[in-house]
């Protein structure tokens, strides 16, 4: 929006005798994450206008910015001083099952297999109307506490009807934690059948600053259901323009298996640039080299992959293969604690251990990798996944200083190696606080 649109906006409000929602963050310290921009912002503005987006953000006060001057000038506007805190945008999942989150701690011992055998075969037959819907919630405002302000909401079926099913789609809209839906198809109904299900759904997805749905994707379960399924999700999700995650090459056990399995999603047109490989930890050569070339995507979800015992992909080959990298907290029954600042915290240190050098990958890479990157993976950038203006002020206060981290000497560093989920002091979506000390404050999260 250019200063003389926003000027003229404020001045109409003002006229008309409304008070400007706007609202002016000031004395921080910003971490942008912005591509390229690696050094943060310290003692920095952030003006959120009243329709929930980033108006402005610099050095300094913003008095000698001439939109927060128009706004001030016109209808005015709340201050925050945030003076000792860090402003960084909220964290982006690329891979994430909510309905999972009230099944923590279930098969400790069990690898993905038994897990899956364990929980999806042994549960997920018997939930109720209702339970998808409940559960999802739960799983949302949990990643919400923790600073994930999108997510990737792979659904699962498990043979419930289409109505229950949807549960996991209708409980999300409910919710301030914006989403990208990720569909699975039921095998039994035809082409058209899907294509009318998905449409229905795409219709809703007009992104706006107070609006939770970002996008639909669809999850591909053809790799392990039969050949002639994945390629008919392939094409549909082709047809109607949407990208493709399909889990793969996650447990060590069967990865010779799961690799020879790679002819077949490229018969079924799964290389090209909407897919996106959940996992992809057991590569070789020429899956890395050939997934790379397509323009395909990863998402790395390390709290998960630790805790199932499923390995350590080779991330900083990926990326100097040139692959796209996202990042993900997966579900809350493998990575219980769904917070993204372990999930980087234990990824950074498991490549260092590999590596046994420090030069690698840096606080700052990996921050960028769980939000703008993660964001590029799902195509949501546009949106969300760093602090800039024209994107939709999603965006986490964290005061280093509660729980004390003593003083910040870089806040990249501070916030990987030192800062937790407690210290969030505000989740704020759309310009709108939602979560304030772990409190959520739109939802009776007890009752829940
Ligand atoms: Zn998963």
């Amino acid at each position: 929006m250019t200063s003389l649109r926003r000027f003229l906006t404020a001045l109409a409000l003002c006229l008309a005798g409304h008070a400007s929602a706007a609202t002016l963050y000031h004395g921080g310290t910003l971490l942008t994450l912005a591509s390229g921009q690696d050094r943060p912002i310290e003692r920095g503005y952030l003006l959120v206008s009243d329709d929930g987006q980033i108006a402005a953000l610099g050095l300094g006060d913003g008095t000698t910015d001439p939109v927060v001057t128009a706004d001030r000038g016109a209808a005015g506007f709340t201050t925050v001083d945030v003076s000792g805190r860090i402003l960084l945008p909220g964290f982006v999942s690329g891979h994430s099952h909510l309905w999972q989150s009230v099944f923590r701690g279930i098969t400790p011992a069990a690898e993905l297999s038994a897990w899956l055998q364990g929980l999806h075969y042994t549960y997920g037959p018997h939930f109720a109307a209702g339970d998808f819907a409940a559960f999802t919630l739960h799983g949302a405002y949990d990643q919400l506490r923790h600073g994930v302000t999108t997510t990737y909401n792979h659904s699962h079926a498990f043979g419930r009807d289409f109505e229950r099913y949807r549960e996991q789609f209708t409980a999300k809209l409910t919710t301030p934690q914006r989403f990208v839906f990720a569909w699975v198809n039921d095998a039994s109904a035809d082409d058209a059948t899907w294509v009318a299900r998905l449409e229905a759904v795409i219709a809703q997805v007009q992104p706006r600053a107070d609006r939770p749905l970002l996008g639909l994707c669809l999850n591909a379960v053809g790799l392990h259901r039969g050949p002639a399924i994945l390629l008919r999700e392939i094409a549909v999700a082709k047809k109607i323009g949407r990208t493709v995650q399909v889990n793969y090459l996650e447990p060590s056990a069967s990865q010779i298996e799961d690799r020879a399995a790679w002819p077949k999603i490229k018969a079924a047109g799964g290389l090209f640039s909407g897919m996106s490989f959940a996992h992809f930890i057991h590569t070789d050569d020429t899956v890395l080299r050939e997934a790379a070339a397509a323009g395909a995507a990863m998402i790395w979800n390390p709290l998960s992959n630790v805790r199932l015992a499923s390995g350590l992909p080779q991330i900083e080959a990926y990326l100097a293969a040139g692959l796209r990298v996202g990042m993900g907290v997966e579900g809350q029954a493998s990575a219980e604690i769904s917070d993204p600042f372990e999930n980087i915290r234990l990824g950074l240190y498991a490549l260092r251990i590999r590596r046994e050098n420090a030069g690698g990958l840096q606080p700052i890479d990996l921050l960028r990798l769980h939000t703008l990157k993660t964001a590029e993976v799902l195509g949501v950038q546009r949106w969300v996944g760093s602090l800039e203006v024209g994107k939709f002020a999603d965006f986490l206060v964290v005061d280093p200083g509660n729980p004390a981290t003593g003083p910040v000497w870089d806040a990249a560093a501070t916030i990987v190696f030192a800062c937790s989920s407690r210290n969030v002091s505000s989740v704020v979506i759309g310009g709108k606080k939602v979560i304030e000390s772990g409190r959520v404050l739109d939802h009776d999260a007890v009752a829940l």
